[in-house]
């Protein structure tokens, strides 16, 4: 619907695409708990567990504006190099306590050598993001880069992995994005993608239609002043493809061992693939 470029039209919807997510930001956290009843978090959890990053890892994560990937997966790699280091320590029973000190006192070297890229088109979301940073005393193994997912700023094969947390959703040209992500993954680089998808149980799927359609544009009214937004969101939600299809997209992007998980029953789900 939106290839008549040569008008402009495209890029009119394009403009007011953004300013919609613009709008949306600031409330973001808070809408994000509200509609997902919390379990937005135990979704990110699982694409941190499934990914398992290990000490070293360069990540890109896409669209990751609120830093919720970010702040994981430096909280995971942190948690993970600490172990390793006690481990250490009680190997190393003969050093003394300078030592152990000068040893261990870099925040660098406690994520053994990780970081993170975030990567989003929206300075507003980067803006929230920075400040749970700081709010949440992450400084080493972050950056933030204004960027879109379409047009990557990126040099080829450059990351170990490449997240997008409900973010490849709201990107026009979602094969673009795919071959971005392929391009800028060193061979042997995975992609992981948590989205919304679609609901597989009868019951759910009529549960979840009511929520959607009844609850979430009111949330989003009461909430953040913005009802459109939000019917947008469910719109967006309801247009994207099913797991199956969006497999098959991830597929002719080029990636290898395309696999997905449906989570909550089909609510969302995390596709996987590895750039071979
Ligand atoms: N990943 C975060 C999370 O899971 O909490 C944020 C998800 S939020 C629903 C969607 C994000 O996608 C927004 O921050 C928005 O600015 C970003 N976004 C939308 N289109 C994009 C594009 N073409 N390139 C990069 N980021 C984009």
């Amino acid at each position: 619907p939106t290839t008549e470029t040569h008008f402009g039209f495209e890029t009119v919807l394009e403009e007011r695409r953004r300013a919609k997510v613009k709008g949306v930001a600031k409330k973001y956290d808070v809408m994000n708990d509200m509609m997902s009843l919390g379990i937005h978090r135990v979704w990110k959890d699982l694409l941190l567990w499934k990914m398992r990053p290990i000490p070293g890892t360069q990540l890109l994560d896409v669209a990751g504006g609120t830093g919720d990937i970010a702040f994981r997966f430096l909280n995971y790699v942190q948690a993970q190099h600490h172990r390793k280091q006690k481990r250490q320590l009680r190997a190393q029973q003969n050093l003394s306590w300078e030592e152990i000190a000068k040893k261990y006192q870099n925040e660098e070297d406690s994520l053994g050598g990780s970081h993170v890229m975030v990567c989003d088109i929206n300075k507003e979301m980067l803006k929230v993001g920075m400040q749970k940073a700081f709010a949440q005393g992450h400084k080493a193994g972050l950056s933030w880069v204004l960027g879109d997912a379409e047009e990557l700023p990126f040099n080829d094969d450059k990351f170990d992995i490449y997240t997008i947390a409900f973010g490849i959703r709201n990107v026009t040209h979602i094969d673009q994005a795919l071959q971005e992500a392929h391009r800028v993954l060193k061979p042997g680089g995975r992609f992981l993608c948590l989205e919304f998808s679609q609901v597989n149980n009868p019951l759910i799927s009529r549960l979840y239609d009511l929520y959607s359609f009844q609850v979430i544009p009111v949330l989003g009214e009461v909430i953040a002043g913005d009802w459109k937004s939000y019917q947008y969101l469910i719109e967006s939600i309801r247009r994207f493809p099913s797991q199956e299809e969006f497999k098959e997209m991830i597929e002719d992007a080029g990636f290898h061992k395309v696999t997905y998980e449906s989570l909550t029953s089909g609510i969302v789900a995390i596709h996987s693939g590895f750039k071979l």
